[in-house]
């Protein structure tokens, strides 16, 4: 075969032409005989059976039927035109119905002559009705390729109003199997071919059209699946091992002083087994002569500060400084505080960049960066500002990493000639094969355990119609000396009325809860930054009892003696947001509450929410569910990761070839890094040309 087959304009081939190969471009991004190739079947449809219409049932089933059209007429309704047709067998009579595309169709269809038509019958009184049916002429259907599962391609609106149906597309996917003789370069290696008992490239791409048993569709899907995710992660290993071998690290290479005093002196607790494992895998990284770029996976209160600061303390010890960034001021302020108390009067010079530090300040601070004075920055979005110049940046950690652009994160290499480490920490668990997906060529580490004595958070569901015996037992608590926070959504889209009902819910607090013997705290986002750490303080400091806040706690506080988390209209907070949320109590000993608070009404996917919240504490189980609710769409970081662009695999129904996947993507790169061997030059022509096409992705800066 021409090697530039596939790459033939669409419009050249047979029934194409210009119109339709703009509408195919328009509506499918088709523009080559490849990119037809490659349009996969939605689903499919059994075309072994024929219906006569006395047999018809109202099943919802899609069905086939032999018959001629006898009369076509137009119907004026008020909701519009449509066009209907009447359809006999020598069984009876029903009818067709187009509501789209019915000049086209009028134009085409042929009285007086045998059609199979398919699609899905309604019964309207005593007649059956098929809106938009699948039709073809009986001679064409029996002259046709004799298929037993009908391929059923994504469609539009558009596609349909000019003709281009379904069957058109399976006509044009015949015209191009007959004009390639169904042989196409084979892209896998005959080891992994082997290996895998996968079937050929031909016969893959033969049954995915045209399924000569179901038997031999699963063989083509499964095979399709494997090489799509495949090449993804042939692309995702490669460069991390580019990356490896071309970008230099700065070396760390002793464990110094300070880290060492720290652990005898300073460390409050003993460290957990997976912070220990966590900071040598850390260690192991930033003494070798690669530069890190890791990703630190731990549930909220895993304790992932403490690993961050012990890694500063490391690049201190050898002659580097530091710095740790956080999403918003309120976590970078309690960042900042927190790791000042744990370094206590160690020589550590740490300060604090935020958008409200004053200018005078910043200046010094500016100052005290470039000649070295300053060992840790800790700060918000403002670290990345180009004025902020560091004399040797070693480390840099970026906390809760989801709230920060890929592009974001990338101008922290550019702070040096040879950039820092990197080690993002995140508290959205993520299965972790989807993650070494999600974050390509990011390293992985996981905190997978808690700090021991912590008493799981007792989680509770109540309608509304029960606040008044809620509101009884947050009192009980805060006698008990405990803290309280009261949690309302905010949702951009509707800010104006969230904001009202945080205002109103505000205020029927003070109601319920008067001073004096109430203090209450309120936190949201419009106001100022310096009211808001003021109320946020007052909050830490134990000045207030209660915290009514939007979701800007969310992130990172940490308040050990608030002991009960309130969130108002639960039902419309996402699971992974509900989690983390959740995690903001049971940090102290004392027993800790979470009470879901929803109205009546709910719909089923609140109601899986809400009960897997109250069903279980663990993180990575809360994901598998959030991602079976909502797909992979909505994770963080899939937006920019490409993985959505699948066209047949999806990364979280097709875990288990995922890793299939990665694991002989893995594998093929360790013995064949150049993929120079005889037998892997399909995998490398296929390579390039996926590189070259931009096919696959680029993922990270
Ligand atoms: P996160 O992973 O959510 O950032 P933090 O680092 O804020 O968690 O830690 C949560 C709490 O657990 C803090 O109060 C911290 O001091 C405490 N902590 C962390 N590690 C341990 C440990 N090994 N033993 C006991 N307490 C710990
Ligand atoms: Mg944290």
């Amino acid at each position: 075969m021409d090697p530039n087959f596939l790459q033939t304009p669409i419009s050249y081939l047979k029934g194409v032409g210009p119109n339709r190969a703009e509408t195919l471009k328009s509506e499918l991004g088709i523009e080559t005989y490849k990119d037809l190739l490659h349009l996969f079947p939605n689903r499919y449809l059994d075309r072994t059976t024929y219906y006569t219409i006395n047999q018809l049932q109202p099943s919802g089933a899609d069905v086939q039927v032999i018959g001629k059209i006898i009369h076509i007429k137009t119907v004026e309704q008020k909701r519009g035109k449509r066009l209907v047709a009447t359809f006999v067998d020598e069984t009876g009579e029903m009818e067709l119905v187009w509501f789209r595309g019915q000049k086209w169709i009028r134009e085409n269809l042929k009285l007086n002559e045998p059609y199979v038509v398919f699609g899905r019958v309604s019964r309207y009184g005593s007649t059956f009705s098929m809106p938009h049916p699948d039709m073809e002429l009986l001679k064409e259907h029996q002259a046709g390729l004799k298929i037993a599962m009908q391929p059923i391609y994504p469609s539009t609106e558009k596609l349909g109003s000019k003709g281009i149906t379904n069957r058109v597309i399976g006509k044009m996917m015949q015209q191009l199997f007959l004009e390639s003789k169904g042989i196409f370069p084979e892209s896998l290696s005959k080891t992994i071919i082997d290996e895998l008992r996968l079937i050929s490239k031909n016969e893959a791409l033969f049954n995915i059209h045209f399924p000569k048993s179901q038997n031999l569709l699963a063989k083509a899907r499964f095979r399709l699946k494997f090489e799509e995710l495949f090449y993804v992660q042939l692309q995702l290993i490669s460069k991390k091992l580019l990356r490896k071998q071309k970008i230099k690290g700065l070396p760390f290479e002793q464990v110094g002083e300070k880290f060492n005093i720290f652990f005898e002196k300073h460390l409050p607790f003993e460290l957990t087994t997976a912070q220990k494992r966590v900071i040598k895998e850390i260690r192991s990284d930033l003494g070798s002569n690669a530069q890190m770029n890791r990703l630190l996976q731990g549930d909220v209160g895993s304790g992932k500060t403490i690993v961050a600061l012990m890694c500063m303390l490391l690049a201190i010890d050898n002659g580097f400084q530091a710095c740790l960034m956080a999403p918003t001021e309120i976590l970078a302020n309690q960042h900042y505080n927190g790791l000042k108390q744990l370094l206590g009067h160690m020589e550590v010079k740490i300060a604090l960049l935020t958008g409200s530090t004053k200018k005078s300040e910043r200046t010094l601070l500016h100052n005290q960066l470039e000649n070295g004075n300053l060992n840790i920055l800790v700060g918000t979005h403002a670290v990345l500002e180009d004025k902020v110049r560091f004399k040797n940046l070693g480390l840099a950690i970026v906390d809760e990493q989801h709230r920060f652009g890929v592009a974001q994160r990338s101008k922290l290499w550019h702070k040096n000639e040879i950039p820092p480490h990197v080690l993002v920490m995140t508290a959205t668990p993520i299965p972790r094969t989807l993650a070494m997906s999600l974050y390509g060529d990011l390293d992985i580490s996981v905190i997978d355990e808690l700090p021991p004595g912590r008493k799981p958070v007792k989680t509770v569901h109540r309608f509304d119609s029960n606040r008044l015996k809620v509101f009884r037992f947050i009192k009980d608590e805060i006698k008990k000396g405990r803290q309280v926070y009261i949690v309302y959504p905010l949702i951009q889209e509707s800010e104006a009325l969230d904001f009202k009902d945080l205002m109103d819910g505000y205020e029927s607090i003070v109601r319920d809860f008067p001073m004096p013997d109430y203090q209450i705290s309120i936190v949201h986002g419009k106001m100022k930054p310096v009211d808001k750490d003021y109320e946020m303080e007052r909050f830490v400091k134990g000045e207030t009892q209660i915290m009514v806040a939007t979701t800007v706690i969310e992130v990172g506080v940490n308040v050990p003696n608030a002991s009960v988390m309130i969130i108002e209209s639960a039902e419309r907070f996402g699971l992974s947001q509900l989690h983390q949320l959740r995690g903001r109590v049971g940090r102290g000993a004392q027993q800790s509450f979470c009470i879901l608070m929803t109205s009546g009404k709910l719909s089923e996917d609140a109601k899986t929410r809400l009960q897997t919240m109250v069903r279980t504490n663990d993180g990575f189980e809360i994901a598998e569910v959030d991602l079976k609710l909502r797909g992979p769409g909505d994770l963080m970081g899939t937006q920019q990761s490409g993985l959505l662009h699948l066209k047949i695999a999806d990364i979280v129904k097709d875990n288990q070839i995922l890793k299939t996947a990665r694991y002989h993507a893995i594998l093929l790169l360790k013995e064949d890094p150049k993929l120079q061997k005889e037998e892997n030059i399909p995998i490398l022509i296929a390579y390039t040309k996926m590189m070259k096409s931009k096919v696959l992705w680029g993922y990270i800066s």
